[in-house]
């Protein structure tokens, strides 16, 4: 416990100091392993996987497979300002946003200056295209920013470099800390989320309690993701501490299930 905390004090100071920490995410509780049997349309697993009944048409799917000529094809299409970048460990379409998506601009908490070299504000084409469709989501509760604690996080020097990362060290995967609406108002999901350990998180008995207007502002936009299928990973502060102050939002290739906790 006593860890624990002096973890997240350590990454409450981080993020105040504009600096990132890297111990914001604990997912490597759930497997990466697809599952492929159509006579699991629709159902939810006792893993609380869901299986989309035509998988295939999902946004998170569709872009998962793509591969680096098309995702950037598809950038250049939707006329999303980014540049490319040259290498990064793990990642197969590195890529950095020089715009907002849809009027919504997504960095980190490092000064303007910074954002342009650290390697946390790179991102996966492919996570890209998926956050262009959830900046949609966001115009409807009129945010215009949200402040993460990193995409990209590089794998471990001894990682080969030609090995595809999973997650962050793919950059395929952003920690969404606050939600900037254009009125000024913050939605903190540390502080606003209102969940709770093992609650469910979206649908009939779910949160937010108490139900304050920031509260059912961000349950809105995690659940309208998740109904939207943009991300196959979304775990909130209902999955476990780790995740208490930040949407994990992943696209994981390979896969055809989805996992909303
Ligand atoms: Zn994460």
């Amino acid at each position: 416990m006593h860890a624990y905390y002096t973890d997240m004090q350590r990454l409450a100071r981080a993020v105040t100091l504009g600096f990132l920490a890297l111990t914001a995410c604990g997912e490597a509780a759930f497997g990466s392993r697809g599952a492929t049997s159509a006579s699991h349309a629709d159902a939810t697993s006792s893993k609380g996987l869901s299986f989309p009944t035509d998988p295939d048409t999902t946004p998170a799917i569709e872009y998962a497979a793509m591969d680096s000529a098309a995702c950037e094809a598809a950038l250049a299409t939707r006329k999303i300002s980014f540049q490319s970048v040259p290498a990064a460990r793990g990642v197969a379409t590195p890529v950095r946003l020089t715009g907002p998506l849809h009027g919504v601009s997504f960095h980190s908490a490092l000064p303007a200056k910074a954002r342009a070299t650290s390697p946390y504000e790179i991102m996966d084409c492919r996570l890209v295209l998926a956050l262009d469709d959830f900046a949609q989501i966001l115009t409807r509760y009129d945010v215009d920013e949200v402040v993460h604690f990193s995409a990209y996080r590089p794998p471990p020097k001894n990682w080969p470099a030609d090995k595809p990362g999973q997650r962050h060290g793919a950059a395929l995967a952003l920690d969404a800390a606050v939600f900037l609406k254009k009125d000024g108002t913050k939605l903190n999901v540390e502080k606003d989320f209102h969940g709770a350990i093992g609650a469910k998180t979206c649908g009939p008995r779910s949160g937010p309690r108490p139900a304050t207007e920031e509260a059912k502002t961000l349950r809105a936009i995690a659940c309208s993701a998740a109904e939207a299928h943009l991300f196959n990973v979304e775990l909130t502060p209902d999955y476990n501490a780790k995740h208490k102050n930040h949407f994990h939002l992943e696209v994981t290739p390979g896969v055809k299930w989805f996992l909303v906790k």
